[in-house]
């Protein structure tokens, strides 16, 4: 198996390199050249195994031998020993045909966890094999950077520096990345807002000399180890209510479409999918595209449901490249106009997407009513990007035979203003958390300046 770019003109990677690398060098994002098929008679067979054991067979043809057997099954084995439940992501019944996915079991409440306790793991073994180390630079409002903290707090030959903005963060965002103490995590608190913390990551990717020749790894969701390592709970989810004798349809809260990506390749190594619904906010880019064929961007709105909000979809790119028929230079030339001004899909791909793909926009004040009317109708505590899948998978499934998986992707306690706003009184942390706010604390306030940041990161990394 090798990794071809959506957009044609970069080199083509094994699995290792595309584990190592971000963005390709033409722009475009990294895919498996071929898509590995899983029979009939493969879906079958992963009837009551472990999620560990189906990860492995899921993810065995990315990996492509690269790493022997044995030790890929422990690094699986060791991520998703991380989780506080045994079924790592439990579905959890809320009525006669509709389930959730609880994808929030992991170190930091959130479903990111999934794909950054594999990925951590996966360049720390690369780069013990190489005998190299790498700086990992990120920044966050929140969500992610917790999840990268924890995903390389146990990688000998990995430092991580994950710049929040300071004081703007929620304090439970804030402590799920500053009490993490190991030696090779380092939080900066940049006096700005996040697009401050934001261009100085950009701009160190772009010019890495203040590095010295060290190498410098993105963990966002463009690598491909995140989309591989996603697809799994797609897989591991549909046979647990009996596919592949029986379809399912899933509905996912979507923002940079990693999520649901990793779900479209689920169904296209052989995985029965009836309907896929993408669940957006007010920044909607993917629900005007698919409903209205308007590919353009649109000012940010901050909404409840955080982690949703976006300008652009960055792994849409992936998906067109499929509608496209994986034509690299028909995809280049449609983002390349997407860049400066609005365009929109040509109709054959765009009527293939719509054959499988529905979209719904829930915008906050319906928000703040969904969570109440989930909560009277199922007795569950949605977080707020939950609420949104939720929302959409009701008004957007095509057919109440098929069973509708919605994937929650944060647990309710990581949001609480939004639960808090829809007349909550609030939601406590799980029991593994219990004393977060009472743990110590480490991070470094630093300028919004890059020259002081790019000296804080030469001087730390060992
Ligand atoms: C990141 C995130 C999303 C969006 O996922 P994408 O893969 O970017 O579409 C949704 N909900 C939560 C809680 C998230 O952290």
């Amino acid at each position: 198996m090798r990794y071809i770019s959506t957009r044609g003109q970069a080199p083509v990677l094994s699995f290792e390199e595309v584990v190592l690398t971000g963005m390709a060098s033409d722009g475009g994002l990294y895919v498996p050249e071929t898509i590995p098929q899983l029979s009939h008679e493969d879906l079958a067979a992963m009837a009551g195994l472990s999620y560990a054991e189906i990860a492995f067979r899921v993810m065995k043809p990315y990996v492509n031998g690269e790493i022997d057997d044995a030790t890929f099954r422990g690094i699986v084995e060791e991520a998703y020993a991380t989780f506080s439940h045994d079924a790592v992501v439990p579905l959890n019944q809320l009525d006669a045909n509709h389930f959730l996915l609880e994808l929030f079991h992991g170190p930091t409440l959130a479903f990111k966890d999934v794909a950054l306790q594999l990925l951590g793991r996966l360049l720390d073994h690369f780069l013990g094999k190489r005998g190299e180390r790498a700086v990992i630079m990120g920044a966050t409002s929140g969500d992610t950077g917790s999840a990268a903290i924890e995903g390389c707090r146990h990688c000998d030959n990995l430092d991580i520096f994950i710049l929040h903005p300071y004081q703007r963060v929620s304090e439970v965002q804030r402590r799920q990345m500053t009490t993490v103490l190991a030696d090779n995590v380092f939080n900066v608190a940049i006096e700005g807002n996040f697009d401050d913390a934001q261009a100085m990551v950009k701009a160190s990717f772009a010019d890495q000399a203040f590095l010295n020749g060290a190498r410098l790894v993105a963990v966002n969701s463009i690598n491909w180890a995140r989309i591989m390592a996603q697809i799994v709970y797609y897989v591991a989810s549909a046979v647990a209510l009996g596919a592949p004798h029986r379809p399912v349809s899933f509905c996912v809260p979507s923002a940079n479409f990693g999520n649901l990506f990793a779900g479209y390749m689920a169904h296209r190594m052989g995985l029965p999918v009836t309907q896929f619904i993408i669940a957006t906010n007010a920044n909607d880019i993917l629900h005007r595209t698919l409903a209205d064929n308007d590919f353009s961007k649109r000012e940010l709105v901050a909404t409840l449901a955080p982690s949703m909000d976006i300008v652009v979809s960055s792994n849409f790119e992936r998906l067109l490249f499929e509608a496209y028929d994986r034509d690299g230079d028909a995809v280049r030339a449609l983002l390349e106009r997407f860049q400066n001004e609005p365009a929109a899909l040509a109709d054959a791909p765009l009527a293939k997407l719509r054959e499988r793909f529905a979209s719904h926009r829930v915008d906050d004040a319906t928000l703040l009513e969904v969570i109440r009317e989930a909560h009277h109708r199922t007795k569950e505590l949605l977080d707020p990007h939950t609420a949104t899948g939720y929302r959409a998978a009701e008004r957007a499934r095509s057919d109440a035979r098929t069973p509708m998986i919605t994937l929650a992707t944060a647990h309710p306690a990581k949001f609480a203003e939004a639960v808090v706003k829809a007349g909550f009184s609030g939601v406590p942390l799980p029991a593994h958390m219990e004393d977060l706010l009472e743990r110590e604390e480490r991070y470094t306030v630093l300028p919004a300046e890059l020259a002081a940041v790019q000296r804080f990161v030469a001087e730390n990394r060992r």
